[in-house]
């Protein structure tokens, strides 16, 4: 027995022929770009979050660069993130030309909401605050501070689509919120796509034009801008998806749950605070010598990854932010224990207890 890190062929047998069908619409229809799937596609999912306002994109990467634009943060400007998240949330930071200004983690693996305010400068515009993994970063004690400096608030939300925090979805929390339907994101395009949501009425306008190439209507361009629309094929596929998520979101939770009963005397298992609905986009442990664990599993057919063994403040490409590694001291030691362990609608139980086999003979050797 193998237990692979993903498994698409089970999670879409399902729904196979309404995703062929959907594809066989989209091509009889002749309208491939902001047709009326990416229309009904993004009230459906801004109704999903609670938002007033969504928009599809090509990818999380752009949603968060061009979101950073719409906001105006550019040259000489600081935002506030985390560096333990993937490299997208601080690389859009930079390419608007600002800088991103790191904050450590929690245990829970999102920012401090204690350690945001000994960051904050006269430059400072923003904070991203990242749901990583599928649990929902301190919103309140983020917004409060937002508040307090008048900063704006984006979520990067690319994997924790459906979590909660007191009730309320995320992305209805910040000024606006980025999410990435990457194929390994809980709800995902058959290739690269993302969507944004926002209450702000002004900001979704700039950001529709924003994505368009900065053209208001089919002849006026008020500024220069980038192509980075939805395909409607995608949208058309990804409408299916949405209707799958909640049910696939509860599978994946039963799974964690037991994988926390399994696995609890071995590891750090990850756990769900009040007021919170974790979705588990990863299922990441804190695990001892992680990459003798690591090999040990992979020997033995299980596939265990880690999101991310490299903290965004230690890469090549933020050599010029100047950072030491252990200026963040908690993301340091937490990225030499985590480890993500395969999760997903359709793992068997069977697959389960299998990894909890192997993970207690490691440490009894
Ligand atoms: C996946 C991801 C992104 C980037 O999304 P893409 O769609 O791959 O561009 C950004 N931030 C986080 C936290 C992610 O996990």
């Amino acid at each position: 027995m193998r237990v692979p890190y993903t498994a698409f062929k089970i999670k879409n047998a399902p729904i196979r022929q309404k995703l062929i069908q959907a594809f066989e619409q989209v091509i009889d229809s002749g309208h491939y770009i902001q047709g009326p799937n990416c229309a009904a596609f993004e009230q459906e999912f801004a109704l999903f979050c609670g938002s007033p306002f969504a928009s599809g994109t090509s990818n999380g990467t752009d949603s968060l660069h061009l979101i950073l634009r719409a906001m105006g943060i550019g040259l000489g400007d600081e935002v506030i993130t985390a560096p333990n998240s993937f490299i997208a949330s601080a690389s859009t930071i930079a390419l608007v030309g600002a800088t991103p200004v790191f904050v450590d983690v929690t245990e829970d693996l999102n920012i401090d909401p204690y350690k945001i305010e000994q960051a904050i400068t006269s430059r400072t515009k923003a904070i991203i605050p990242i749901h990583l993994t599928g649990r929902p970063a301190k919103m309140l004690e983020i917004n409060n501070i937002a508040n307090k400096y008048n900063l704006f608030v984006l979520e990067d939300a690319a994997q924790s689509v459906g979590a909660k925090l007191k009730g309320k979805r995320v992305g209805s929390w910040g000024d606006a919120a980025s999410f990435s339907l990457h194929p390994l994101k809980n709800l995902h395009a058959f290739g690269d796509a993302g969507i944004i949501t926002t209450k702000n009425a002004n900001l979704i306008e700039r950001f529709n034009i924003s994505k368009n190439h900065g053209l208001k209507n089919r002849d006026q361009c008020d500024f220069w801008s980038f192509n980075c629309r939805l395909d409607e094929l995608q949208a058309a596929l990804l409408r299916i998806q949405l209707q799958e998520l909640e049910h696939w979101t509860e599978e994946r939770r039963e799974l964690a749950f037991r994988y926390n009963e399994l696995l609890k005397p071995y590891v750090k298992v990850p756990e769900e605070g009040l007021d919170e609905y974790h979705v588990f986009q990863t299922y990441v442990v804190l695990a001892e010598n992680r990459d003798e664990l690591q090999k040990f599993l992979r020997d033995n057919g299980v596939e265990a990854l880690v999101h991310y063994p490299t903290p965004i403040h230690m890469q090549p490409a933020a050599a010029g932010l100047n950072y030491k590694p252990n200026d963040f001291p908690v993301t340091q030691q937490l990225s030499k224990r985590i480890m993500s362990l395969p999760l997903y609608p359709g793992l068997t139980h069977e697959q389960q207890d299998l990894v909890a086999e192997l993970i207690s003979t490691f440490y009894k050797k």
